[in-house]
C-alpha cells in the first residue's frame, strides 16, 4: 500500500498547498481519501484522473470536501460523462454536496456519484483494501479511518479532538496520519483539534510504528509542529508534505 500527500494544510490552503487530501493505493485500486481546495488538481500530477476508483470524504467541513464538487464538474460536464463512482462519506457530508449540485435528489450527482453514507463502526472492503471507519471528537460527524491490504496498516484521524478511539483507529499501525492542528502555546477555545504533543502521545500510546502530521495550518511553522510530536512520540515524526509518496 501507498499513501500520496496532495495536501495537508490545516482549515485553509496556501500557495503550493493544498487542503487535505491524499492518495491511497494498493495494486489497481486507487482511493483519494478528503477533497480539500486544490486536491483535485493535485491528483492529476500522479494518477489519471479517471483512475480514482472511489472517494472518502470523512467531514463536511469544506478544507476538506469541496474538491467533490471540482471531481463532478470534470467527471459530468464533457461528451461521455463518468457514472458511478463510489463516494464513501457521512451523510451530511452527501447531503451538503448534492445539494449544492441537484435541488431535489436524482440529478446530475447521483449519476457520476454512486453515494455510500457511512458512518463510525463499519468496515468494508474497497477493491484490494479494507477500512474501517471511527467516529471521531470533531463539531459535525467525522470519520477516521484504518486501511488495510491484509499485510500493512495505515491510520488516518480525519479532523478530531483528543478523545478518539485511538486504540481502535491507530493500534500498531504501520503509518498513522495524525492531524496536528495546533502548538503548545495556541490559544483556542475550540477543542476539536489537536496539539503536536497531543498527536505524539496518542502514536506512542497505541504503538503505531510511524507518524506523520497533517493539518498544521498556513500561520504555523510545521517543523515546530514535528519538534513538539517528537517529545511525545520518542522518536522521529514526519511531516505530510504535498507531492510525497509513501510506502506503507
Ligand atoms: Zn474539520
Amino acid at each position: 500500500m501507498q499513501v500520496t500527500v496532495l495536501g495537508s494544510s490545516g482549515s485553509y490552503p496556501a500557495p503550493g498547498r493544498p487542503g487535505s487530501g491524499f492518495l491511497i493505493e494498493q495494486a489497481a485500486t486507487r482511493v483519494w481519501c478528503d477533497a480539500g481546495p486544490g486536491t483535485f488538481g493535485a491528483l492529476g500530477l500522479h494518477i489519471p484522473l479517471d483512475d480514482v476508483t472511489a472517494v472518502v470524504i470523512s467531514h463536511r467541513h469544506v478544507d476538506h470536501c469541496i474538491d467533490v464538487l471540482a471531481a463532478f464538474h470534470a467527471w459530468a460536464y464533457r461528451p461521455e460523462p463518468r457514472h458511478g463512482v463510489p463516494l464513501l462519506a457521512p451523510q451530511s457530508v452527501i447531503d451538503a454536496l448534492a445539494g449544492f449540485v441537484d435541488p431535489g435528489s436524482g440529478g446530475p450527482f447521483a449519476h457520476v456519484f454512486d453515494l455510500r453514507p457511512v458512518e463510525g463502526g463499519e468496515r468494508l472492503v474497497l477493491g484490494d483494501l479494507d477500512v474501517e471507519f471511527f467516529e471521531t471528537d470533531h463539531s459535525v460527524p467525522t470519520v477516521a479511518s484504518r486501511w488495510t491490504d491484509g499485510a500493512r496498516t495505515l491510520a488516518y484521524s480525519a479532523d478530531t479532538g483528543p478523545r478518539g478511539d485511538w486504540p481502535q483507529v491507530a493500534t500498531d499501525a504501520d503509518l498513522f496520519l495524525c492531524e496536528a492542528t495546533y502548538q503548545a502555546d495556541t490559544e483556542t477555545d475550540y477543542p476539536h483539534h489537536l496539539r503536536a504533543a497531543e498527536a505524539g502521545r496518542i502514536a506512542r500510546a497505541v504503538g503505531a510504528r510511524a507518524l506523520m502530521l497533517t493539518h498544521v495550518p498556513p500561520d504555523l511553522d510545521p517543523l515546530r509542529s514535528v519538534e513538539e510530536a517528537e517529545t511525545t512520540f520518542g522518536r522521529e515524526v514526519a511531516l505530510a508534505v504535498p507531492g510525497t509518496r509513501h510506502r506503507v
